[in-house]
């Protein structure tokens, strides 16, 4: 077995944020930051050895130093056409006041929605967008602006009046932000399900009728806006929101955001201007890794390319972001399935669906698709006589290539095909079909296209 090409799966996500940190807290020094002041975020492995725990409204919170914080947002990966259209009309001047961002879950459309604020409040914009550089776009970059509202459905703090509710959900509102200010990719983990309340969107009409405090107007992003339906703990939430839409006050600017469009209520669909995101590339996810959390480039880009174009998605699998071994759980998965796709009872491959898609798990279903996909790629690489161009995470997972690429009936055109109807189930499972149904016909597929 040659030594050279065998990797290990391993992530350098923790040393990327210190190194982020450090620079940050250079930063912070130039700057004259006060160094003594202090304020919390959440949970990250990085910070817990010297934090000290302190719970607010459901969170894990740990104090960390003034000094720590202010990772500036990274920059916006893809997606260049829709910020084209953006700028052009904001230098057209018909920008709309109410816009939806639509995309897949994960694609970036909240960080679009921030560019949008940027393009908005920048001082000297230029034919691009916003400039990156003025107060306003610092300030934005840093989730420090005063006139930039960003609000998210969170859980339900326990309270024993609507204005103390208000208030803690104000107070959790302002955790999280805290929390995303210090690490930029911090992906949010509720005990509860996140809402909107109706204490949510008082606490935003009240800041929509305040006049701007720095410039001249003032935007909101409101994030995953679908959660905002009628629901039994806040019947009036939605439709609280709806009055602000239909007469937005004259200096407010309102970016919703949506991975569901068709969730929101038809009343609120019509009064704003959609834009459409696309699945980014899977190089620009590669390169966001790379780049933002300093991740080794061979371990990006197979996170890359597990990650379907969504930035948000890769995230989520890494070990940093709460998902300790979730891509290592998914790489199983995918050879777990590879494995029963080739075995020779039906009975098998309809366990092995079982096993990988219970019922409600629709996100992680569609991660083990992917994975499988990424384990056919290698199968055909290795069955088309390119067993080196492969980077095996493990010597074992580098045996069974080789192994299945030896079996009688695998040739690459046939895993070309085994890989479509891979695609083709990939497409199904965005929609409302039966996870477990879709993934017995892949492996099926795949059984045949490999006999
Ligand atoms: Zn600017």
């Amino acid at each position: 077995m040659e030594q050279g090409v065998i990797r290990r799966t391993k992530f350098n996500l923790p040393q990327g944020f210190l190194g982020e940190v450090a620079r940050n807290e250079r930063e912070g020094a130039r700057r004259g930051a006060d160094h003594a002041s202090e304020r919390l975020v959440t949970r990250h492995p990085a910070i817990e050895e010297s934090a000290t725990p302190r719970a607010v409204a459901g969170y894990s919170l740990f104090r960390i130093p003034y000094s720590l914080q202010f990772m500036p947002l990274p920059p916006v990966y893809g997606h260049a056409d829709a910020l084209a259209m953006l700028a052009a009309a904001a230098r057209a001047g018909n920008l709309s006041q109410s816009l939806l961002v639509h995309g897949p879950s994960g694609v970036g459309k909240e960080r679009v929605a921030l560019w949008v604020a940027q393009l908005v409040l920048c001082a000297q914009p230029g034919d691009g967008g916003p400039c990156g550089e003025c107060r306003a776009c610092r300030q934005i970059d840093r989730l420090e602006h005063p006139d930039v509202h960003w609000f998210f459905p969170l859980p339900r703090p326990d309270a024993a009046t609507p204005e103390k509710l208000r208030d803690k959900l104000e107070e959790a509102r302002g955790a999280e932000l805290a929390a995303r200010r210090a690490n930029p990719h911090h992906v949010p983990q509720f005990d509860k399900a996140p809402a909107y309340f109706m204490g949510t969107i008082q606490n935003l009409q009240r800041l929509a009728s305040m006049r701007p405090s720095v410039g001249s107007r003032k935007v909101f992003v409101v994030g995953d806006a679908e959660a905002m339906v009628p629901q039994e703990s806040s019947p009036e939430a939605a439709n609280a929101f709806l009055k602000l839409l239909e007469e937005p006050p004259a200096d407010t600017t309102l970016v919703l955001t949506s991975s569901s469009p068709g969730a929101l209520l038809p009343t609120i669909r019509s009064r704003v201007l959609p834009i459409r995101l696309l699945r980014i590339a899977v190089d620009e996810v590669a390169e966001f890794l790379v780049r933002e959390l300093s991740m080794d480039r061979a371990e990006a880009a197979t996170l890359a390319a597990i990650s379907e174009g969504a930035i948000g998605r890769a995230l989520r699998l890494t070990p940093g972001a709460g998902g300790a071994g979730a891509l290592q759980r998914l790489r199983e998965m995918g050879r777990d399935l590879l494995t029963a796709a080739l075995a020779e009872s039906e009975a098998g491959r309809f366990a092995a669906a079982n096993a990988v898609a219970p019922s409600g798990a629709r996100g992680e279903f569609s991660g083990a698709l992917a994975a499988l996909a990424l384990w056919l790629r290698d199968l055909m690489a290795v069955a088309a006589g390119a067993p080196d161009s492969v980077a095996y995470a493990s010597a074992a997972d580098e045996a069974l290539l080789r192994k299945l690429a030896g079996r009688p009936g695998v040739h690459a055109a046939g895993v070309a095909h085994a890989i479509l109807r891979v695609q083709e189930a990939q497409e199904l499972a965005s929609g409302n079909v039966n996870p477990q149904l879709i993934l017995a016909n892949v492996l099926g597929g795949i059984r045949r296209a490999l006999a």
